[in-house]
């Protein structure tokens, strides 16, 4: 708008100055012209008044010449007659208005009239005296008359003189008709010329009218298009088109560069739209797009009854695969994950399905169905959930092995669990993440109730937070007995929370949390070295107590971080417990998965002199076989097994084999949960070398421990 109006106001400003400067220039000229004629006419009625003037002077002359000599003899003979005839010969001349012949003193002696009244008579005109005293030719005038005086001689002897007086009326006359004429003239020429400026002038305008019609129309206009083009395509409309009318000018040029610019930049803003659309690894669409992409079927579904279903994926323990194989097989894995999604979405033969990458190792699936559709949206996203559980789970052949991996898939449905995209995004995590507290390679469907679930969990794990510093986290002891001969053999630490306002709360259930959220990172150490500290303590000052172990549980992430070893000898450093006194109690899913990673690191703490045992044995899916596999020390058989050691003849079976079997491959076998004599009394005569439970002592907090041990004095025994 602005430069619209500036050169156009520019243009129309340099048009007026230019007419401005014309007119001036006119008025000058005019004015020039006037001032010529003026000069012109003064000059020329100078030269007609000399040239009339010459004219009766020339004839004067002459006549005056003649008219003297043929005056000398009348004069001198006085023959009045004679005179009178030649005066009246010349007064019969034009102009000619008085003729007088005087004597030498100067007195009249004819006028050319008959009675001749003013005869002797002196002359006293004007002109007179000096007509009297003339010896040759005399002229004067007075602007109206010329006299002409002559002498007139007799040889040497003047016998008078004779006078001519001639009227310059008609010479002045002449002048002046001759002067109007040419002042009309010349103003005939003035208004011509007038005429002609006026004309050039109107030229001049129509021209600048032209010119500025010309650049309004081959200038202004397509700047002014260039610049509403140029807006257009600021607003992301590059479809804009600016004719350049085939002009071959630089007009014509810019228009052509302006288009090659405003191609490129559409072709630069497709490029960026799609790198920035798109996932790199996998080619699907990426968070931005799904985003978007949810945001746009929501909002066209507003006011209509179609619905949508979104599957939330989060591939389990991906992170395992990384750490473990490297970054490329991840990349590699995930790419293959890609096509097995994709595949599993088509096979469900759902028109515009979009399946994106939504993070790492999250995918998101999106199922609509029009208004008006009969179909179970819901059947069928729990459908094709089952089927990606089915298909990724199959093991994947990267680089020459196999990877085997799940996935958890939340389900959640537009309109039923919410109205928008970020709401339904959420649901789906939350839906997934329960899928995984369920025991992962699973899908479910998102409930009212998974909300509050999470909203106290993620209340739990705030709270955990800084727990241990607050004094909320303790260590409570279990006692684990020698079967053969009931003597203390060591404890199990095991951590307690008693939250301030919740109360005691359980475990499994915090245990899980800090897990899930990273917090194991920081409490398990300080759980290692609190555990080796009491039981140097205990060593250090019950006698009975010289030999006995601490038993600490450690849980998967703990053992993955990379640090575990460093951070087992740093607690048996800082406590100065023997390595031989420390157990680290493993549960079977720990240590699946990555048996050459595990196997090194338990080599490793092995070599420390620290035991292994794995927790809750029997409950996971390793089997007796795998203890080949995996270098530990001991097992302790799940309190399940024993529980129904009485009653139920396959786990008496159960627990005999694992006995047996721990025995000839060398490790120690603990029971769990021992609470009757019945159980105590089975286990040990099938030769079990350990035993725990609420018959032998509760778990207990380390000063009540403190004062059983110091109360008992010696070895104490439970079993006889
Ligand atoms: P776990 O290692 O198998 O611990 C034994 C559990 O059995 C303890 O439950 C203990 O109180 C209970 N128990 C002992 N004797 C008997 C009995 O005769 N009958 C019955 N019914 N139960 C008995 P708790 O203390 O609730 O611990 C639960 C789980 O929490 C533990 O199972 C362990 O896996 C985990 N945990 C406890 N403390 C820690 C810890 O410091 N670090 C880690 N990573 N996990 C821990
Ligand atoms: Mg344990
Ligand atoms: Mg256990």
């Amino acid at each position: 708008m602005k430069l619209r109006g500036s050169l156009q106001a520019g243009f129309v400003a340099m048009a007026l100055g230019a007419l401005v400067v014309a007119l001036a220039a006119i008025g000058v000229m005019l004015h020039q012209q006037q001032r010529t004629r003026a000069d012109v006419l003064a000059l020329s009625q100078r030269s007609m008044h000399a040239l009339a003037a010459e004219r009766v002077v020339a004839r004067g002359e002459a006549i005056s010449v003649q008219l003297a000599d043929a005056l000398v003899n009348p004069l001198y003979y006085f023959d009045l007659d004679a005179m009178g005839s030649a005066v009246r010969n010349v007064l019969q001349q034009p102009d000619v208005v008085y003729v007088l012949i005087f004597d030498p003193s100067g007195n009249v002696i004819h006028d050319g009239s008959n009675d001749i009244d003013a005869y002797g008579r002196r002359m006293d005109d004007a002109f007179a005296a000096q007509a009297i005293a003339a010896r040759g030719r005399h002229m004067q005038h007075d602007g109206r008359l010329l006299d002409v005086a002559m002498p007139i001689r007799m040889g040497e002897q003047r016998i008078g003189g004779v006078r001519i007086g001639y009227s310059l009326d008609s010479a002045i006359a002449d002048e002046s008709a001759m002067a109007a004429s040419m002042g009309a003239h010349l103003d005939r020429i003035a208004r011509r010329d007038l005429w002609t400026i006026g004309a050039v002038l109107l030229v001049l305008v129509a021209m600048g009218t032209a010119i500025a019609l010309t650049l309004q129309r081959r200038l202004v206009r397509p700047v002014r298009e260039l610049a509403d083009a140029a807006q257009q395509i600021e607003a992301g409309n590059y479809a804009v088109v600016v004719p350049a009318d085939g002009r071959q000018d630089e007009i014509g040029e810019l228009v052509r560069a302006f288009d090659r610019m405003r191609d490129s930049i559409a072709r630069h803003d497709r490029d960026i739209r799609r790198i920035a659309y798109t996932d790199p690894l996998t080619g699907l669409a990426n968070r931005l797009a799904l985003r978007e992409a949810l945001d746009m079927r929501l909002l066209e579904m507003q006011g209509a009854s179609g619905r949508l279903a979104l599957l939330f994926a989060d591939v389990d323990d991906f992170k395992r695969v990384n750490d473990t194989l490297g970054h490329d097989v991840g990349d590699e894995v995930l790419i293959r994950f890609t096509a097995r999604i994709a595949a599993a979405v088509n096979a469900q033969g759902i028109a515009d399905a979009l399946l994106a990458r939504f993070g790492g190792d999250e995918f998101v699936v999106l199922l609509q169905l029009p208004e008006g559709s009969a179909q179970d949206l819901r059947r069928m996203a729990q459908t094709l959930a089952a089927r990606l559980v089915e298909d990724v789970s199959q093991p994947i052949d990267v680089q020459g092995r196999d990877v085997f991996l799940g996935i958890s898939i939340g389900i959640t449905l537009f309109p039923d669990d919410a109205a928008t995209a970020g709401m339904l995004l959420k649901n789906g995590d939350i839906a997934m993440y329960h899928a995984k507290l369920a025991g992962k390679n699973r899908f479910s469907v998102y409930s009212l109730a998974m909300d509050q679930a999470l909203e106290r969990r993620v209340h739990l794990e705030h709270e955990l937070r800084g727990a241990w510093e607050r004094g909320e986290l303790n260590l409570v002891y279990q006692p684990v007995i020698r079967m053969d001969d009931g003597g203390l053999a060591g404890v199990e630490a095991l951590l307690r929370w008693e939250h301030p306002e919740l109360g005691a709360i359980a475990p499994s259930v915090f245990i899980d949390i800090a897990e899930q959220s990273g917090l194991i990172d920081v409490i398990g150490p300080l759980v290692l070295e609190a555990a080796c500290r009491e039981a140097r303590h205990w060593q250090q000052t019950y006698p009975a107590a010289r030999s006995l172990f601490v038993s600490v549980n450690v849980s998967p992430r703990q053992l993955r971080s990379g640090q575990f070893a460093a951070e087992v000898e740093a607690a048996l450093a800082a406590s100065g417990l023997d390595a031989r006194h420390l157990h680290l109690e493993l549960t079977e899913t720990a240590v699946i998965g990555d048996e050459a990673r595990i196997g090194e690191l338990l080599g490793a703490l092995r070599t420390l002199g620290v035991k292994v045992w794995l927790d809750d044995f029997g409950t996971g899916f390793s089997g007796l076989s795998h203890l080949r596999r995996v270098p530990v020390d001991g097992v302790k058989i799940d309190r399940s097994f024993v529980a129904d050691v009485l009653r139920d003849p396959d786990d008496l079976a159960l627990t005999t084999a694992i006995i047996s079997m721990a025995h000839s491959i060398g490790i120690t076998v603990v029971a769990e949960g021992v609470e009757k004599d019945g159980q105590y009394e089975v286990l040990r005569d099938r030769g079990c070398d350990l035993g725990q439970g609420f018959r032998f002592g509760h778990p207990v907090p380390a000063r009540t421990f403190d004062g059983q041990l110091g109360a008992a004095g010696s070895p104490r025994t439970h079993g006889t």
